[in-house]
């Protein structure tokens, strides 16, 4: 998302609408969490995610095999409790069913498939301007009093520029499109990055008799004390 004031700004739109209470961005937990609290104090929103659905992140860029890397008493969302039977460690569809019955307990109804493009506080008239593309390329221009962003820390991939890499033959993947060790059966794998994800894609590799290997540039990711 650009906020830059100068970019764009002079783009058209296909049409203007009003909001009337603050416009979140992302239709992750962290929007359905601002949009669940603001609807219990009375306040009205409304959520733009650019994908189809609700918790993009975890619905469509996550390997099967995943659950919830951090204890679930972390993890849960305000005002409303994991299901009592949940384990320490949700499995990725625990969370998912978690999220969705979150979003009909407080009617959340994101708008889907509009992309944000371009924000920019006008100061004249006292307001954001938010341009959204929606699915069939019409551009909307939101205008709001507030702006909340919650476009999440990992919803884009991040592939590092390695050198000669144009000349590998093998294929190459990011993990938000890994989903499982299936496809490299009995393969020989290089796994670039040694944090949770990378250590977690090596062990289901094993478990599906790919032969990993795991390259890490510094030490081994922990949490600093
Ligand atoms: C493998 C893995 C394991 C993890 N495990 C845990 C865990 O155990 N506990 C934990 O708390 N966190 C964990 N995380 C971190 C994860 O970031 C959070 O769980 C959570 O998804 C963050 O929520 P969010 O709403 O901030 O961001 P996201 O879930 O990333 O949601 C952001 C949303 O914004 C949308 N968006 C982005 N840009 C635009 C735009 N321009 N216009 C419209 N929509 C847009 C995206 O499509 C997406 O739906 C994990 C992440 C990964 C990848």
């Amino acid at each position: 998302m650009n906020n830059n004031s100068n970019k764009n700004s002079t783009s058209s739109s296909d049409r203007c609408l009003w909001i009337p209470g603050p416009l979140i961005v992302g239709a992750g937990p962290s929007g359905l969490a601002v949009a669940a609290y603001l609807k219990q104090k009375g306040v009205p929103s409304l959520i733009l995610e650019r994908s189809n659905c609700i918790a993009s992140l975890w619905k469509l860029k996550t390997y099967d095999r995943l659950r919830l890397h951090l204890p679930k008493q972390v993890c849960e969302l305000p005002l409303m409790k994991f299901p009592c039977g949940f384990p320490t460690y949700p499995t990725k569809q625990q969370f998912i069913e978690y999220l969705e019955s979150y979003s009909e307990k407080f009617d959340i109804r994101p708008w889907f498939n509009e992309t944000v493009m371009h924000a920019e506080f006008d100061d004249a008239l006292g307001f954001w301007r938010v341009r959204s593309e929606g699915k069939a390329g019409m551009v909307t221009e939101f205008v709001c009093r507030w702006l909340i962003v919650a476009t999440g820390e990992n919803a884009e991939a991040v592939m590092p520029e390695i050198e000669g890499v144009g000349e590998f033959g093998g294929s190459i993947k990011h993990t938000s499109l890994y989903k499982s060790g299936e496809e490299f059966r009995g393969k020989k794998v290089l796994v670039v990055g040694c944090g949770n994800s990378g250590m977690e894609v090596c062990l289901d590799l094993c478990n599906h008799d790919a032969a990993p290997s795991i390259v890490v540039r510094d030490s081994v990711s922990t949490p600093k004390s």
